[in-house]
């Protein structure tokens, strides 16, 4: 198996729509090999994909047009670690509470989310976090660009981060089950690289 610090991973970041550039950055910073994913054979030999935020129907609109869909789909069923951020959470939901019109999420976590639900301006941009990254709970920068939450959790699915809320005491932003980890919120925007460095010691 391949380890990053070698420089031997190779980790896609989905290219259609949205921050890739600032995954990549920070991918590479760690030492990681990385790659651009738009179509199918873009997936070949892949170590761990990143699904970056952006817009989440236009994520899905284009990845169904460019058929990398469902390869990558059968890729994370087959194994495939996945690194989500904002929009990325929300594509790989199972159910979402308010799609936009003929909208698919990829269904890889057993989890529901409700799209955009920190618009109150009450809910400060910028934030610490503290997020549950290996053994350790890290305060994490972050940024919630017109942020979903996270409504249902499924069975197995492990919470890795809440925060307060104006519906509740706390809120779900960070969940976890199996291979894949994803987040409300985008620590890439702050060239916070410690979410995506135990992701990646979690690969090798
Ligand atoms: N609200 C966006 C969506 O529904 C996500 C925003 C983001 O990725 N920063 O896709």
């Amino acid at each position: 198996m391949a380890h990053p610090e070698d420089g031997n991973v190779t980790i896609g970041v989905l290219a259609l729509q949205g921050g890739v550039e600032e995954h990549l950055r920070i991918l590479a910073g760690l030492g990681a090999g990385t790659r651009r994913v738009r179509v199918p054979r873009d997936l070949e030999g892949l170590d761990g994909l990143v699904i970056p935020g952006g817009e989440s129907s236009v994520i899905d609109k284009l990845a169904r047009a460019f058929g990398v869909a469902d390869p990558l789909r059968a890729a994370v069923d087959r194994g495939l670690p996945v690194l989500a951020t904002c929009a990325g959470l929300i594509y790989c939901a199972r159910e979402l509470e308010n799609p936009s019109p003929s909208q698919q999420t990829l269904g890889l976590l057993d989890i529901t989310v409700r799209r955009n639900a920190f618009g109150n301006q009450r809910f400060s941009a910028e934030r610490t976090v503290p997020v549950v990254v290996g053994d350790e709970t890290l305060p994490i920068e972050a940024s919630f660009i017109r942020a979903p939450l996270v409504t249902r959790v499924g069975e197995g699915v492990e919470v890795i981060a809440t925060v307060p809320h104006e519906d509740a005491a706390e809120v779900v932003v960070g969940v976890r089950h199996g291979a894949v980890t994803a987040l409300s919120f985008h620590p890439e925007e702050n060239d916070e690289a410690r979410v995506h460095a135990a992701w990646l010691a979690g690969i090798s």
